[in-house]
């Protein structure tokens, strides 16, 4: 019997987190939630995927525009075992209290604070927190790009100390909201928050971290400086990465020196969407005095977060007891590997 998973919020991070569920062999979408008719709720129509009305109110609107619906969310939430809440950031935390009610698991994404379920989750780091759990946070897309490059170091070498600078995209290519046309614009309260939110999944971490948006919809792109515990080789750093689970390495020699060219490679390697869920790390961008690591890596933010739901579903549903097994058979799945 597959787990009945319901998606709360059929948006960015929504549409890409049903599609990557219906594709594992343990796990069905049940239906997804809009509120109003627009083109994404066709789209989830045509991927045959059922779909529901977020509030009664917004019922009678599908009906107008000649779209079915199976009922409300409150009919949803009667027939899965599990809600990925994917609303945006803060809105989540409103409907925790329904979830809880229906008796109904739930994940929420990195736009939620780490306070609204106490667990924060990235699969590599601390899969087994959410064993069982009721409710958890899979962390953003900048912590868990962090954390997928971080955590194999800490475990290959040790970590004394991080810093690392985010430039951050000012929005995802669909938006109408967001950065500046032709602004740069640094985050004054410091340091940011991205160092507290790595430590949610990596305890005791000694990270701190700035952050600046740019006029840019495809990647974010980090700097990143690690005080390892012990000296090694550039060589070393890049095989503790080649085995890490989702990080890619990539060349600036073999023409991928930006973050249009990462994206460029995505849609060459034929992943859906053109998505890179895995993080692009710049092998000759490693370099290593002494003990101090520098590298950059960058970021898909609208689907290095999706694999990871999966996997926090199989946690906290005890599907899959080792977290790798987890990892591979998310990954074998969605062409990952
Ligand atoms: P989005 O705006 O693209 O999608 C949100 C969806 O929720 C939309 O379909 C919207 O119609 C729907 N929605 C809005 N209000 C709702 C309500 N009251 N009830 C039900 N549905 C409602 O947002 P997103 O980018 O997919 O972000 C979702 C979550 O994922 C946020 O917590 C965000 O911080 C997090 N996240 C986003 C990114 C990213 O870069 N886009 C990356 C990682 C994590």
């Amino acid at each position: 019997m597959k787990v009945k998973v319901g998606i709360n919020g059929y948006g960015t991070i929504g549409k890409r987190v049903a599609w990557a569920v219906n594709r594992q062999e343990d796990l069905e979408i049940v239906g997804v939630t809009k509120t109003r008719p627009s083109y994404e709720a066709s789209s989830a129509l045509r991927e045959g995927l059922q779909l529901y009305a977020a509030h009664q109110e917004d019922a009678e609107n599908f009906q107008n525009a000649g779209i079915t619906t199976n009922g409300t969310l409150d009919d949803l939430l009667g027939r899965v075992d599990l809600m990925v809440d994917c609303t945006p950031g803060g809105v989540g935390e409103r409907y925790k209290p329904l979830y809880d009610k229906a008796g109904v698991k739930s994940i929420f994404q990195g736009g939620e604070g780490h306070e609204l379920t106490g667990i924060s989750f990235n699969a590599l780091a601390n899969y087994h927190e959410a064993w069982g759990a009721p409710s958890v946070r899979v962390v953003s897309c900048n912590t868990t790009g962090l954390v997928r490059t971080l955590f194999p170091l800490q475990q290959s070498f040790g970590i004394q100390k991080v810093f690392a600078s985010l430039v951050r995209r000012g929005a995802d290519p669909a938006d109408k909201k967001g950065a500046a046309l032709n602004a740069l614009e640094p985050s004054l309260k410091l340091p940011t928050h991205h160092g507290p939110d790595v430590r949610t999944v990596m305890q005791g971490l000694d990270i701190q971290t700035m952050a600046v948006m740019a006029p840019t919809t495809l990647m974010h792109l980090h700097c990143v400086v690690v005080e390892l515990k012990e000296k090694v080789s550039e060589k070393e750093v890049l095989e503790a990465w080649s085995s890490a689970p989702r990080v890619r390495i990539v060349s600036g020699k073999e023409g991928i020196k930006n973050t249009g060219q990462v994206m460029e490679l995505a849609k060459d390697l034929g992943r859906p969407r053109g998505d890179l869920m895995d993080i692009a790390v710049w092998k000759e961008g490693v370099r290593v005095v002494d003990s101090t690591l520098y590298y950059y890596q960058a970021i898909h933010q609208e689907s290095d977060v999706v694999p990871e739901n999966v996997d926090c579903i199989r946690s906290m549903m005890k599907l899959e007891k080792d977290n790798l097994a987890s990892i591979e058979r998310t990954d074998l799945a969605i062409g990952l590997r």
